[in-house]
């Protein structure tokens, strides 16, 4: 391989890595498609299980370097980055506040519970308000802290930006070891898009590392449009604020949207089908909100022919786990 052309930024260690790659050999059999290998990002922490971890690493590094000790994030009621911000700032004596935008269930489940028992401040904001002026809200929010004689620290949606992305550019190069490992060389790397993080990070690091594999994305929100747009943003800051020399057209970033369903974190009967059948086959976990739905649009696509010349296919188990709970009434007993 030959060297990088750049240099990662600071972080620190929070996450359990490097997580094992391991082939789901009964489904993809059942299938009859390519080989379906999951990487295990549900298993980088308990209470830290899933993606946001590998890109708090970055950001936090950052938020203590400007001296930081409090943060602001913001999510849905159930968000998984603010849950693991929430234990992650408990983890290290920051105070966390979290913005939260009302909508679904509001039990105190699942991901919220665990902001709760985080010791987590939280702001539940109607759904119009949050839209409308979350800017405004964070803004009020860091004043207010400050007035208080606090170093506050805001991450935005997901800690996807220029430094959270690092998080999954260095995930490349754990994907690589995990494939020399296995004597493999896959063709496609699958995962689900919500705040773009993810999808920016594996895009940029499969283009610096000169993966074969192409990386694609099932959306779980906005469209491809979107997606292709929101990708080159987050890449053209992360290539000039640390000066890597190379040219966002050469990423080849590829998003599918057709398996959204009603909406950002609403269910359809298929999905909630896929997310059993998983378990009961694999004995693995997938989410209703993110996980769940891009693998179901895996392997529907996968029933399509659409993937029938690719001998192994990657997909980034980003976690979710907490996520599950608060949509029991909608799995079949
Ligand atoms: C946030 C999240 C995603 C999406 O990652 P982004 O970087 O926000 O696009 C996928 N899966 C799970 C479980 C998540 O919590």
């Amino acid at each position: 391989m030959s060297s990088p052309v750049f240099k990662y930024p600071n972080k620190i260690s929070l996450a359990n890595i490097p997580t094992p790659l391991t082939p789901l050999d009964r489904l993809s059999e059942k299938y009859g498609g390519p080989r379906i290998w999951l990487k295990r990002d549900d298993l980088t922490g308990s209470t830290l299980s899933g993606n946001k971890v590998r890109k708090l690493e970055y950001v936090i590094a950052e938020a203590l370097d400007t001296g930081a000790d409090s943060l602001i994030t913001c999510g849905g009621l159930q968000s998984n980055h603010c849950r693991a911000t929430a234990m992650v700032g408990a983890q290290l004596g920051l105070d966390v506040h979290l913005l939260l935008r009302e909508g679904g269930s509001s039990v105190i489940d699942g991901n919220l519970l665990m902001d709760h028992l985080a010791g987590a401040k939280i702001d539940r904001i109607d759904r119009k308000t949050y839209f409308s002026s979350l800017s405004k809200i964070f803004k009020e929010k860091q004043n207010q802290l400050i007035n208080a004689g606090k170093t506050p620290y805001l991450i935005p949606t997901g800690a996807s930006d220029e430094v959270g992305i690092w998080g999954y550019i260095s995930c490349v190069s754990e994907l690589i070891e995990n494939f020399q490992n296995n004597h493999i060389n896959p063709d496609l790397i699958v995962c689900a898009t919500g705040s773009g993080g993810t999808q920016a990070g594996l895009t940029l690091g499969a283009s610096l590392y000169n993966l074969k594999a192409q990386v694609l994305s099932y959306a779980v929100c906005d469209n491809a449009e979107y997606f292709a747009s929101r990708v080159k943003d987050d890449v053209n800051r992360c290539l000039e604020r640390y000066g890597v020399n190379w040219d966002v057209n050469r990423l080849s970033i590829n998003t599918n949207d057709s398996y959204i369903g009603p909406g950002y974190a609403k269910g359809y009967p298929e999905l909630f089908s896929t997310i059993q059948e998983v378990c009961r086959l694999e004995g693995v976990l997938l989410d209703p909100v993110y996980t769940g739905k891009a693998f179901h649009g895996l392997l529907t696509d996968i029933k399509l022919g659409k993937f029938s010349d690719l001998k192994d296919v990657i997909f980034i188990h980003t976690g979710g786990i907490f996520g599950v709970f608060p949509y029991r009434s909608q799995f079949k007993k």
